[in-house]
């Protein structure tokens, strides 16, 4: 059910291949079906009229089974859109814990979107909205923006047509009346939250990958200094990175360092943390919803328990 898009999708492939390969069977194998019949030695056949009917049956075989093999992905999605609950799982932990880096993963692995209101609030300060006049300063600080404001947006988020499936919250909720109204809100539709991922790390390890980190912007993807420099990365003779060198591997784009990614505003950052954020896995762990990552090793190891951990029961 988590990985329902591809799932469906895989289910699609392989039905229309089985319908290509039964076409293909069909036209192209009819003398062995009929073998104990009167039929026309193979050399009698024309080799252009084999060649077509062979062709025209890979193709029709393939479009007509991948007609069937869509209609009834369709029926199935429509079955588990109907009667099973929306995966809803928040990533949570302190800044740098790895909540961006393994999210994108997740969104990957379950077909579902990852909501930062981290971002989204970065996109209304480079929009230069009402509410990004009203966050720039205080982001820039590392102190919180108000609740009204980021529940109002994730009210408005979580009811696009991508969050049909379920969604990923990223830096929301980060206080608990921030928690109590995604409860609310969730409850109207008779749902709650279905998995916290909570991401483990040591606050020296934070300040080392916040401090080195370097992101681009259209993609989420997250590159550091030393853990996981770009490919384009060059030092300069004070043995830092060049920014003008500092690119995305797949794309090329530009990639930028977050102007709270400060140890200064770190600080500021993680005290929030403690005092506000921290208090909402004791809300949730009641509820049997909440998984501990050690979130301190590496991208890939994290990752193979994050994996283990979405599935449920683990
Ligand atoms: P993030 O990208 O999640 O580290 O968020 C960057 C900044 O955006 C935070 O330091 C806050 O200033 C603001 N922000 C993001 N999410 C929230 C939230 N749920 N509540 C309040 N402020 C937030």
């Amino acid at each position: 059910m988590f990985g329902r898009g591809a799932t469906l999708g895989r289910r699609l492939a392989s039905t229309a291949a089985a319908s290509g390969a039964a076409a293909a069977t069909a036209y192209g194998a009819w003398p062995m079906q009929r073998s104990g019949e009167q039929r026309p030695a193979r050399c009698d056949t024309d080799p252009a009229v084999l060649g077509a009917s062979l062709v025209g049956g890979l193709v029709a075989g393939g479009v007509g089974g991948w007609l069937l093999g869509k209609s009834k992905a369709d029926a199935v999605e429509a079955k588990y859109q109907k009667y099973w609950p929306r995966k809803i799982m928040m990533v949570f932990g302190a800044p740098g814990a790895g909540k961006g880096t393994q999210g994108v993963k997740i969104v990957d692995e379950l077909d579902i979107p990852q909501l930062s209101t981290g971002d989204m609030l970065r996109e209304a300060v480079a929009a230069g909205t009402e509410i990004g006049k009203k966050a720039k300063e205080v982001m820039a600080a590392g102190q919180l923006v108000s609740d009204e404001i980021v529940i109002g947006i994730i009210a408005d988020r979580i009811k696009e047509e991508d969050c049909k499936s379920g969604f990923i919250l990223d830096g929301f909720p980060r206080t608990l009346p921030q928690a109590k109204a995604l409860d609310e809100m969730l409850a109207k539709s008779g749902e709650s939250v279905s998995l916290v991922m909570a991401f483990d790390v040591d606050q020296a390890v934070l300040e080392d990958r916040v401090c080195g980190r370097w992101m681009d912007k259209a993609s989420g993807r997250s590159y550091h200094v030393k853990y996981a420099p770009p490919k384009s990365m060059k030092l300069g003779p004070d043995g830092k990175p060049v920014p003008s060198t500092m690119k995305d591997d797949i794309t090329g784009n530009a990639l930028y360092q977050r102007p709270d990614d400060t140890a200064e505003a770190l600080k500021k950052r993680l005290d929030g943390y403690n005092k506000q954020t921290v208090p909402i896995l004791d809300h949730y762990k009641p509820g049997g919803v909440v998984k501990q990552i050690d979130g301190g090793r590496n991208i890939h190891e994290v990752w193979a328990e994050v994996q283990t951990k979405l599935s449920t029961g683990n």
